[in-house]
């Protein structure tokens, strides 16, 4: 049994994160870098809190970032042989309003997005490949225009864990 290192733990005090020192403050504007960080993984991002806690609360159990399994999956329910991505829009390449390239330097964030999906994929294939079933929930049913209600969000979620679909993807509503 590993144990994973708490962000809260790790990070630095408040105070200390205040004003960080900003290496990307001269490549992309603050609208742009919050978009990124809110999606960078292997931090709890919003929806992955949003989706361990609703998942608690109804009572499946499950680990989360699992670092001995490709791409360190978010939430992994091995009862179920169920693994589930909170996947960020803007990071993962998502084709939905919540992803648009900045303008600067697009060709720079271009080749990082690809570069993620293909990962991505290769990570998801690996995961199918060795059993388990993979469900991808996007940002976008999450936040923004097309947000579904949290309720259905949760309800869609548990209903595939305790089913049998193999893979499934859970996004914002067209
Ligand atoms: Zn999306």
């Amino acid at each position: 049994m590993h144990t994973y290192p708490n962000r809260r733990q790790n990070s630095p005090p408040r105070s200390a994160r205040q004003r960080p020192p900003d290496p990307l403050a001269d490549v992309v504007d603050t609208a742009t870098r919050s978009r990124m960080m809110s999606g960078i993984r292997g931090r709890d991002t919003k929806l992955e809190v949003f989706l361990r806690r609703a998942l608690h609360r109804r009572g499946f159990r499950f680990r989360k970032n699992v670092t001995g399994l490709p791409g360190k999956p978010d939430i992994v329910l091995r009862r179920y042989n169920a693994i589930i991505l909170a996947n960020g829009c803007f990071w993962h390449g998502h084709h939905c309003h919540l992803f648009r390239l900045p303008a600067t330097r697009p060709e720079f964030w271009q080749n990082k997005i690809e570069a993620n999906m293909t990962r991505d994929a290769r990570n998801i294939d690996q995961l199918r490949e060795t059993g388990w079933r993979v469900l991808l929930v996007w940002e976008c049913a999450w936040k923004g225009r097309t947000r579904i209600t949290p309720e259905d969000l949760v309800d869609r979620t548990a209903g595939w864990i305790t089913g049998s679909t193999e893979f499934a993807e859970i996004e914002g509503a067209a």
